[in-house]
């Protein structure tokens, strides 16, 4: 297939490099590969494994690699399963470079403090050392170096960086590395394209290797419009209810969708006024990101706000980020809306609200995220009917939704034709970031109907590439 390159080796010269799947590989979170041509290092990633505790076990351990020997770390989005644990790189010693786009900086420094709060709340409770603290992040930022959507730049050892968008979450990026004449593409996680507030994500072409995501590498999407229609009928039924509609959501573009939608009802008529409450102090300075970077969305979005539209605010909408003003939430009259975190009903406010309002049948909760395994979310949408928060029994009354649209990531279909754009030049695709199930499945479609190589690899292992 690549016969030329053989026959011209004597103008460029190979040479090979080691790439290390340090995490997620063999499941969707803890994203950390490693690239190490023997003069030069640089990670993709170094996110944290998430589960029923935010913070599992195995994040404590030790990095198979020692972080002060890496050059570079390249972030492709914000999100905790990408940056958790690079301030415990910061700690055990990584002194290099960390590279993203100005918007993944920014929230990955909102999710850090965040994030410091519940990692210290749950060392507490685990009577053990937390992962890392306030200083660790504060050291952590101060080696953060933006880098704009194409703007090419050199990384040291010979490597360059382009980010083309993924469009996935604000700020999210593909890492596109390439020494000499080879492409080596770092996909992050892949946006629902086309999605309403931001661009599509842009095609990679000419790519040699690729480690690609595979959240959802065996299954297809719902209609985008059957979403809208859920939304909006559970809205619709709230009011004639006189109910509480409350949506645990996801603080980075779950929240800014779903205020993006309730907004386009709104104005649209499609719905009368109703009171929605932004119950979540991390989402709504997401959503104050969301609108320092306008030039990251997409043109219809662009046009709107151009023309004097506020895309994530409309009457009676209120964010709520004191505790006094959350509470005072209970004391307002119904119908009504609430969205608060955390998306899966693991802690956060939403519990305050599930517990006063899950047991009135007038009540309605939706849901617009994935619910893992174990988590409360999962129970209530499995159907418990009887469910104990903050040690005090709740009987589940309300009806309990739930829409499927929502995902932020490529569908199996979508993930195919993203590869195919660069099935002439692929030699290898790495499938990561997927459960196992999902990642062969990709994996075989891959070699099945591109006739491109692919190979999912297990965490910590190492192969040989050319580069
Ligand atoms: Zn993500």
């Amino acid at each position: 297939m690549h016969l030329w390159r053989g026959s011209t080796t004597l103008q460029i010269k190979m040479s090979k490099a080691k790439l290390t799947f340090a995490g997620g590989a063999g499941t969707v979170t803890g994203a950390n590969f490693l690239l190490d041509n023997g003069d030069f290092k640089f990670l993709v990633d170094c996110g944290l494994e998430q589960g029923e505790k935010f913070c599992k076990d195995c994040n404590y351990d030790p990095f198979i690699y020692d972080p002060a020997s890496v050059d570079v770390l390249i972030v492709t989005h914000s999100h905790s399963d990408h940056i958790g644990r690079i301030p415990k790189l910061v700690k055990e010693g990584f002194k290099g470079v960390i590279y993203s786009t100005p918007s993944t900086r920014d929230i990955s420094e909102v999710m850090f403090a965040d994030s410091v709060k519940i990692i210290g709340q749950e060392a507490k409770k685990e009577d053990v050392e937390p992962l890392y603290d306030d200083e660790d992040v504060a050291k952590t930022m101060s080696l953060w170096k933006t880098v704009k959507y194409h703007e090419n730049t050199d990384i040291g050892g010979g490597f360059s960086l382009n980010f083309k968008d993924a469009g996935h979450i604000l700020g999210s990026a593909i890492a596109e590395v390439t020494h000499k004449d080879k492409k080596i593409v770092f996909t992050g996680d892949l946006g629902n394209t086309p999605a309403p507030i931001l661009r599509d994500t842009e095609k990679v072409e000419g790519a040699d290797y690729m480690v690609m995501e595979s959240v959802y590498g065996d299954r297809n999407h719902e209609d985008k419009e059957e979403r809208r229609a859920h939304l909006k009928q559970a809205i619709l039924d709230i009011k004639k209810r006189g109910g509480v509609l409350m949506i645990p959501a996801f603080s980075i573009q779950r929240t800014q969708l779903l205020l993006y939608e309730i907004n386009n009802f709104v104005e649209e008529g499609e719905i009368d006024e109703i009171p929605v409450y932004l119950d979540s102090p991390l989402a709504i300075k997401v959503t104050n990101l969301y609108q320092k970077y306008p030039e990251n969305f997409n043109e219809s979005v662009k046009k709107e706000i151009s023309e004097g539209d506020n895309i994530f605010e409309f009457p009676k909408l209120s964010f709520t980020p004191r505790v006094e003003e959350s509470k005072s939430i209970a004391k307002s009259d119904s119908p009504k809306i609430v969205i608060a975190g955390s998306g899966m009903s693991m802690g956060g406010r939403i519990l305050h609200h599930e517990k006063k309002y899950l047991e009135d049948k007038n009540n309605i909760l939706l849901i617009v995220g994935y619910q893992a395994a174990g988590t409360l979310g999962r129970r209530i949408q499995d159907g418990a009917k009887e469910i104990e928060i903050m040690e005090q029994n709740v009987f589940v009354r309300a009806e309990v939704r739930s829409i499927h649209g929502f995902s932020a990531h490529k569908d199996s279909e979508n993930l195919l034709s993203f590869v195919e754009d660069s099935s002439d030049t692929l030699r290898k695709v790495f499938v990561c970031m997927g459960e196992p199930k999902s990642s062969s499945f990709l994996a075989q479609r891959i070699r099945d109907f591109l006739d491109v190589e692919s190979y999912v690899p297990e965490k910590g292992e190492s192969i040989e590439i050319e580069i």
